[in-house]
């Protein structure tokens, strides 16, 4: 069962004998009330006061609450600078530039494939099947002796549907390397997170975010949930202090409400649906897709036309008709309900027109 051994042993050998940083306040411990081991201000700075002092390298205190809050011990906690600092610290761990490989399933999330092509790693892409569903069989297929990693994002961006747990499940289980598995959108979803499967999936890595349903998208700050070898590294490569003290704090300050936020996210689910029925009675609309998230995948009769007609309107969505096979759809992010109605005025105004 253990996969952990193996993966681990695959590392790349400059990162196994990588000695980290040590900061002043690595180095350092016990109790005291005079710093001078960080050449910081003393005085601070009067206009912006309480940022003097370098945070936290390791983040303890937040993550002792992240990890009362998601029930997972500290030690399999990853702190990085948005869940996109994970992804390109696993890149820099796991795969060797020039010679491994990673699988993704597009349409799916831009930064894997731009991670990857940073870090000079190959990929090979097994495109959704049958309602965006992965295709297990193929995705099995093209694991070579090359492959590190298999990306799986569920709630899937920009489709919107969970992949089914039975794919994720098999996939685990019949591969050799890590499956990074993104659940930035998993609180609006009907199923539940993968966290708890962690215990018997060493290989797993399961990330998550404050910027989607957390609302705190300008904090930048993303968990990572992995077994604690992996997780050591990831504390071995990343930046020092790549969360600062403002993000620490203000992250600090939102777990009590996420942990009571069901309730608002009940009422966001009726929100969706609501968006989602009224735009299926546009005639400009052709379908719109299933969401397990905040945002809806609409395929429009013509959808640059109504991309163009609402930017004019200072409407944004996001055309993803580049992406999605026979092309011609938005994904749009639920608002406020005074946005929604807004989007909504400005389409009838397309279907009305002629
Ligand atoms: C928005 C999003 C994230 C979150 O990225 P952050 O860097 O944490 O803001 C991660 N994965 C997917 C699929 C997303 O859509």
């Amino acid at each position: 069962m253990s996969k952990i051994f193996k993966i681990i042993k695959s590392v790349r050998k400059n990162i196994i004998e990588l000695k980290p940083y040590s900061s002043a306040r690595d180095e350092f411990k016990g109790k005291a009330d005079v710093f001078l081991d960080a050449n910081e201000n003393a005085y601070g700075n009067k206009a912006v006061p309480n940022f003097n002092r370098y945070p936290d390298p390791l983040q303890s205190e937040l993550k002792a609450e992240i990890s009362d809050w998601k029930k997972i011990s500290k030690e399999k906690i990853f702190l990085g600078n948005g869940s996109d600092e994970a992804i390109d610290i696993l890149f820099r761990i796991f795969c060797t530039p020039g010679k491994d490989e990673v699988i993704i399933c597009p349409p799916t999330y831009g930064m894997y494939e731009v991670s990857a092509t940073i870090n000079d790693v190959k990929i090979k892409k097994v495109n959704l099947i049958n309602d965006f569903q992965l295709d297990v069989k193929r995705i099995l297929k093209n694991i070579s002796i090359k492959t590190k990693m298999i990306f799986i994002c569920s709630p899937n961006n920009p489709t919107g549907n969970l992949m089914q747990e039975k794919s994720i499940l098999k996939i685990s289980a019949s591969f050799n390397g890590l499956v990074i598995l993104d659940e930035a959108y998993i609180d609006f979803a009907p199923g539940k997170s993968f966290l708890n499967k962690l215990k018997v999936l060493d290989n797993l890595v399961i990330l998550q975010t404050f910027s989607k349903a957390g609302g705190l998208a300008g904090l930048r700050l993303g968990m990572a949930f992995a077994n604690e070898k992996v997780i050591d590294l990831m504390n071995k490569v990343k930046p020092p202090y790549n969360i600062n003290q403002f993000s620490i704090d203000a992250g600090l300050k939102s777990i009590p409400a996420h942990k009571k936020s069901e309730k608002l996210i009940r009422e966001f689910i009726g929100m969706r649906k609501k968006l989602a029925k009224d735009l299926n009675d546009l005639k400009c609309v052709v379908e719109v897709f299933p969401s397990d998230a905040n945002f809806l995948l609409v395929k429009m009769k013509n959808a640059k036309k109504a991309y163009d007609y609402l930017s004019r309107k200072g409407i944004v969505v996001r055309d993803r008709s580049s992406v999605i096979k026979d092309g011609n759809c938005l994904r749009i992010t639920i608002g406020t309900s005074q946005e929604n109605k807004k989007l909504m005025d400005c389409l009838k105004k397309i279907d009305n027109e002629k």
